[in-house]
Parts: C-alpha cells; structure tokens; sequence
C-alpha cells in the first residue's frame, strides 16, 4: 500500500501538473478578426457553418466546392454576416489542378493566406466494401491527394504568416469503423502525411500549426441521411462543431476531439483494448438494417 502510495501520488501530480500546463490560452473570436482562409466543402455542412462563423469574426472567406449556387448564396450571408471579405470559387477537387488553382487565387484576391481548412468530402456509398478498387483511387484524389496538393501549394504563403492547416478527419480516421471503408482508408491517410508533415516543421522550426480534426457523427444532412437509421448515436450539431473547429485551429492545436466524450475517450482503449474498442464501434449499429447493402447504394458516408 505504501508502495503503491509512493508511485501513484507523483503520477497523480504528474498528470495534475500536465493538465494545468496544458489549460491553455483562451479562444477569443477577435484572434480570427481580418484573417485570410480559405475553406473548402463549403457550400454546405459543416463547411457552410464555418465561413458563418468565420464572417461573424471579421475574417477574410474565400470558399470553394462544386456547386456555384449555393457559394453565391453562402458568400452573400457572409457579407450580411460582417465577413471583412467573401469570395467563391467553383470546381471539383478530383482535379489536383483546380486544388492548387483555389490556393493561388485565394493567395492573389487576399494579398497572403493565414488559414486553410480543408474539410471537403467526395461522395461514397455506405454499405460493405463492394470491392470497387476504382472508386478508392477516385476518392483518395478528392479527399486525400487535393488536401496534399492545397498544403503544399498553400505552404509558401502560410510560412510567411506564421500561419495554420486545418484538416478536418474523423472518428473513421482513426479507428476501423465498416460500412465506410473507401472513406475510413482515406481519412486513415490524412493522419499519416500531416502528422509526419506536422514532425517535420518541428524538427525544421517552420511555423505553421496543423490542427487533425477528429469528428464523430454530425447532424449535416448528407450525414444524417446516410446514417440516422443505422447508427444507434445522436448527430451533434453542426453549428457547434464548426466553432470548436475554429477554436482549435486559432488556439494551434495538435487535434482536436468533437463530440470530446464520444471520440477522444473511446480512443483512449486504441492501443490497450483495440479488440474492445473495435466491439464498441460495431456496437454502435444496427447490424440488422445492414442487411442485403451489398452491392450499396451510393450515399455519402456517415463518417463517424
Ligand atoms: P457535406 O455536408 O456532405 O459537405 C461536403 C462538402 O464537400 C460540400 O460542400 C460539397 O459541395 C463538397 N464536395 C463534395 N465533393 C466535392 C468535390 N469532388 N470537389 C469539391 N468539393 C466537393 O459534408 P459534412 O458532413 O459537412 O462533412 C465535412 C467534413 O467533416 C468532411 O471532411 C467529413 O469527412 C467530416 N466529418 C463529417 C462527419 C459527419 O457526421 N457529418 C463526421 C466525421 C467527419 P458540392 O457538392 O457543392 O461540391
């Protein structure tokens, strides 16, 4: 007991002392005030809740998606929002030309970047992997190889701003989840290059933070139509969700965790119970309205 006694009251303010260390600055919306970023996907979903967020601020909103209608309207509510400015550019990301092209033209209209969040998401089907080898190469262009593409296009003027990269994964990212596989392997693979990248500007002082984003199941509507039936969690707001990404992204950190309960704790058996936390996942499922989904219909995952 006495022993016992010995280790764990260091431990114990080990950890209380690394809790207080790491209780740091405060978000204040006046730090994204006059900001330049560009957010991609956002013409709807969380995206579209960004710029709001963002426009509230006062920063500078350069987005892009595929769909021209709904950035013009997006771009008008930034401007009735306060956006010091709003701007849109249309295309799709399967063409790493066009993700490189987003970057220098937002670099031209905005004099410089100090944000980029990249959070579009090509479409997928949920359903049993159908083994559609095509399809994952499709989809890693649109959700893993645009993100590289922006990063390093974006990285010149970033160094220069002492900027950040947002990059907004999920639970599926992290952690095998089914019923997503082609959208799981490319979150899988974001983790792997920003977080190799993120080593290399330590190791190399560059000054640019990149904030992983670890999302669990948000009630956008692409979302929610996917998956409500099948998943046996509630969606967390999208609203919500998009401010504690902009709060992660100006306070510089490493990751950050939404719902925090519902992904960052479960994480935390990763590497001491994965068989465990595998069962959690599954149990998250109706199993039994998965049934006969193979060959799927094709919907966007629920990326949860
Ligand atoms: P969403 O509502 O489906 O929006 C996706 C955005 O990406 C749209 O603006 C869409 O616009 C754009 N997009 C789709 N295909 C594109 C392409 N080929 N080229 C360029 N843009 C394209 O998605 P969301 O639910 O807000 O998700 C946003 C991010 O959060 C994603 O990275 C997703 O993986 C992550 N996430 C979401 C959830 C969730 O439950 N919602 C959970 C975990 C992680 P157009 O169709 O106009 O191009």
């Amino acid at each position: 007991m006495g022993r016992l006694q010995k280790i764990l009251i260091p431990f114990l303010g080990l950890v209380l002392a690394f809790w207080f260390y790491s209780a740091r600055e405060n978000f204040k919306p006046e730090m994204l005030k006059g900001k330049r970023v560009i957010v991609t996907g956002a013409s709807t979903g969380i995206g579209e809740q960004m710029a709001y967020h963002l426009a509230r601020m006062g920063s500078h909103v350069f987005i892009t998606a595929r769909t021209e209608a709904k950035l013009q309207k997006v771009v008008e509510r930034c401007l009735e929002l306060g956006a010091a400015s709003a701007r849109y550019i249309s295309g799709t990301m399967e063409d790493t030309a066009f993700a490189e092209r987003v970057v220098q033209e937002a670099g031209t209209a905005l004099g410089g970047l100090d944000m980029l969040i990249l959070n579009h998401v090509g479409t997928s089907y949920f359903g049993y992997f159908n083994g559609d080898v095509g399809h994952v190469r499709k989809l890693l262009e649109i959700n893993f190889l645009s993100y590289v593409a922006m990063a390093t296009s974006a990285l010149p003027m970033l160094k220069e701003s002492g900027g950040s990269i947002v990059v907004v994964s999920s639970m599926a990212g992290k952690v095998g989840f089914p019923f997503t596989v082609p959208y799981s392997a490319t979150k899988f693979a974001l983790d792997g290059f920003f977080s190799s990248l993120r080593q290399e500007f330590t190791i190399q002082n560059v000054n640019v933070s990149i904030t992983l984003c670890i999302l669990g199941f948000i009630d956008t509507d692409s979302a929610v139509r996917a998956a409500a039936d099948v998943l046996l969690v509630a969606p967390a707001p999208r609203e919500e969700c998009a401010l504690e990404i902009l709060q992660g992204a100006a306070l510089r950190r490493r990751e950050l965790y939404y719902r925090y309960g519902g992904t960052r704790l479960p994480l935390l058996l990763r590497d001491w119970a994965a068989e465990l936390l595998d069962y959690l996942v599954r149990s998250r499922y109706r199993l039994d309205a998965m049934k006969g989904t193979s060959p799927p219909t094709p919907q966007q995952p629920p990326s949860a």
